[in-house]
């Protein structure tokens, strides 16, 4: 038979329809997809050893002779064994096989094999229990570079390993898809070559040839798709030019004078704003350097300009503090600033909503839910996404479609997660990038410290001691309820002993702090108690916020100089810094208290990294290496397509190769349309086809 790409599974020999269903769970369905299905692993069984040379750790392989006929016993109903030793020059090992039947007929006396399995040794006796086996010289998967694959119930590696095997011969026939000169320029290996040698690799080098060529690809087509966008957007899409105003204007109104760099990147997004085009910049700045200044800036110019800006936080808790900060700064300026979250009755929504579209709001401040209710805004030109390491490309190109026909709006996206130079790069692809890299002057630096179940009643001691003096404290637990099902079986939370807010919370005010002041606030409140938590512990009602991480994000309260996290190695290490950032934001010395019962010296390491540094770079860096990039890109609410081969916080060399000829390849031809460029733009499409909106 011969086989083509588009050949169905079930043509291959071995593949019914129940095997064909679970293989489609693996998104495989003609033989194309087997060659681009890439092994997650690789087993090295090319060294083959003599029986009493082998090694007793892992699995070996072992060329030997069959020394008799197997005999075949049952021990009892369902219980087959079949038995054989087999022979080399330097002694006998015996093989049992369970279950197995058909090897006392495949195996013969007199004949060599491979086998594979693991040695097990009793006195001098050797023995291997269900190796996997072949003739000698006839042997497939035993003295070569195994791939091992992602697998599904129901299907065995030995089945996919054999059946790309199977699809190799079609390799043949890819299309190189890569231009011949980025080929030449970055020595990439041919297609048919990597795809081959990445399932089944001659050796080592071919192998890492394989995959350079096969990740280089994802990053390119991945950083053409991006820097395409870019391009578009620089050369096409009109925007509202809102003209500039002196910025002493818009200083008058703050309470303080702004860092160095918060002037910076507001002369950035102001000059962005009156180019014509439509702005996309990203403002990264650790938690605390200021952000919320230059997102009142762009919505005072836009106001001033006679345009609505709209800008949307994570939480609802998050969007009413705007909503206070900013229609306390702004009103004065005659900026009428407006509120729109979930949790409004509907008859506050429908009026908002009709200020808005008269016009009669000039900034409107809410959570997502303001583009997911179909707002029609009356002059929409700005939008600002504030907290949003996780907004993706796909969400700001919904978002920029709002502007209206002929004109996108000016898109602000600000950001506290301060990324990896290099991943930032990938993921806000098609964004201009600004850092505040100042903090606001007279910050003391916040003490941390990690401490143990032992200092408990010291700390609540500290506590005390910071509220006498007129300062306040966050508590932070990871779980709401103590409901231990939601998030871990049952017994290993209990052994963890999570605190859980609620019955933690009544615990605290009962038997430890009778006399302070404690609130409480969690996910699971109603909208309006959120808010009344929050604005109780903002104007001091309450001293100490027992909270869970929904103050994570933006929450400013200066006057408060403690946090303390219990059960803090379960939280990563950037969600902890997030928290921190929650004090220290005024000029009281500030301390975080870092509370864990952890056992694991892992964990223990990573909770002094925190404690020994405040550079959110730096520690953001430390979680990648230490939980891989699945908080960046695990649940890909990045927007971006995944990668198969491709590891874009390791592969960051290659990464800026891609980049580097992504680059060169557009500003040769912008718009792809070169028909040798082709290939490269129909891949780029196929890699972004689960990102609609974006090639639209
Ligand atoms: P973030 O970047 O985390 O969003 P915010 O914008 O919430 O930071 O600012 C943190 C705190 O610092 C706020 O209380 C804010 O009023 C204050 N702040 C911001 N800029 C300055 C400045 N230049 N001087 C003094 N305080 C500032
Ligand atoms: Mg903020």
């Amino acid at each position: 038979m011969s086989v083509t790409q588009d050949t169905p599974l079930t043509d291959l020999p071995g593949v019914g329809e129940a095997r064909a269903k679970k293989l489609e769970k693996l998104g495989l369905t003609a033989v194309g997809d087997l060659l681009a299905y890439y092994p997650r692993d690789y087993e090295d069984r090319r060294k083959v050893y003599a029986i009493k040379e082998a090694p007793l750790e892992g699995r070996v392989c072992i060329a030997a002779m069959a020394a008799e006929h197997p005999r075949l016993s049952r021990i009892r109903k369902g219980l087959e064994l079949v038995q054989v030793k087999v022979a080399d020059h330097t002694g006998a090992l015996h093989l049992t096989f369970f279950n197995q039947g058909y090897v006392e007929r495949a195996i013969r006396a007199g004949e060599e094999y491979i086998f594979y399995g693991t040695v097990e040794e009793q006195g001098r006796r050797r023995s291997m229990v269900n190796p996997i086996f072949e003739r000698l010289g006839k042997q497939s998967f035993t003295g070569c570079i195994m791939p091992v694959y992602r697998l599904t119930a129901g299907i065995s590696n030995h089945l996919l390993a054999s059946l790309t095997r199977q699809a190799l011969p079609c390799a043949g026939g890819l299309p190189e898809t890569l231009p011949p000169y980025i080929r030449q320029d970055h020595r990439l290996a041919a297609a048919e070559f990597s795809v081959r040698n990445i399932h089944f690799p001659e050796d080592e080098e071919a192998l890492a040839l394989a995959r350079r060529r096969l990740a280089f690809e994802e990053l390119f087509y991945l950083a053409v798709g991006l820097s395409y966008l870019k391009t578009r957007r620089d050369k096409g899409e009109a925007g509202f030019a809102i003209p500039p105003r002196p910025k002493e204007e818009f200083l008058s109104l703050l309470p303080f004078a702004p860092t160095r760099a918060q002037s910076r990147v507001m002369d950035e997004a102001a000059g962005d704003m009156a180019s014509g085009k439509p702005m996309n910049r990203l403002v990264q700045g650790d938690v605390g350097s200021g952000k919320t200044v230059v997102a009142a800036y762009a919505g005072w110019l836009c106001a001033k300009g006679g345009y609505q800006g709209a800008l949307m936080a994570p939480t609802e808790v998050l969007a009413e503090q705007h909503y206070k900060s900013l229609s306390a700064l702004l009103s004065p300026a005659g900026v009428q600033v407006g509120l729109l979250t979930g949790s409004l009755t509907a008859a506050e929504k429908k009026k908002t909503q009709a200020a808005l579209a008269a016009g009669e709001i000039d900034f409107v401040i809410g959570t997502h839910a303001l583009i997911a209710e179909r707002v029609a805004f009356h002059r929409l030109a700005l939008i600002v996404a504030d907290e949003q390491h996780r907004f993706g490309v796909a969400q700001r190109a919904a978002l920029a479609a709002k502007g209206g026909k002929d004109t996108a709006p000016h898109v602000l996206v600000m950001s506290a997660t301060p990324i990896p130079r290099t991943l930032a790069l990938i993921i806000y692809g098609d964004l201009d990038v600004s850092v505040i890299d100042q903090l606001p002057p007279g910050r003391t630096p916040i003490a941390t410290y990690v401490v143990r179940e032992d200092k408990r009643q010291r700390m609540y001691q500290f506590v005390r001691q910071q509220t006498a003096q007129g300062r306040q404290a966050y508590i932070i637990c990871p779980a709401v309820e103590e409901n231990p099902d939601a998030a871990l079986p049952g017994e290993e939370a209990a052994a963890l002993n999570l605190k859980a807010v609620k019955t933690y919370a009544d615990k605290l005010q009962k038997e430890v702090f009778p006399d302070l002041r404690l609130g409480i606030l969690h996910g699971k409140m109603k909208p309006r108690e959120k808010e009344e938590a929050m604005s109780a512990f903002a104007s001091g009602r309450t001293q100490v916020l027992v909270a869970t991480t929904v103050v994570e994000v933006g929450v400013d309260v200066p006057n408060a100089s403690l946090i303390i996290i219990e059960n803090a190695d379960r939280f990563g290490l950037s969600q902890l810094h997030q928290l921190r950032g929650r004090v220290g934001r005024g000029e009281h010395p500030s301390h975080c208290v870092l509370i864990t019962g952890t056992r694991s010296l892992e964990a223990m390491e990573r909770l002094h990294t925190l404690a020994s540094t405040t550079d959110g770079f730096k520690i953001s860096e430390e979680d990648l290496k230490a939980r891989g990039p699945g908080d960046f890109f695990g649940n890909r609410q990045h927007g971006l397509p995944q990668m198969k081969l491709a590891d874009l916080a390791g592969d960051m060399r290659l990464l800026s190769e891609a980049q580097e000829a992504a680059r060169q390849l557009l500003e040769q031809d912008p718009q792809l349309t070169a028909p040798e460029n082709r290939p490269v733009w129909e891949r780029v499409c196929r890699l972004f086809a689960d990102t609609p909106d974006i090639f639209n």
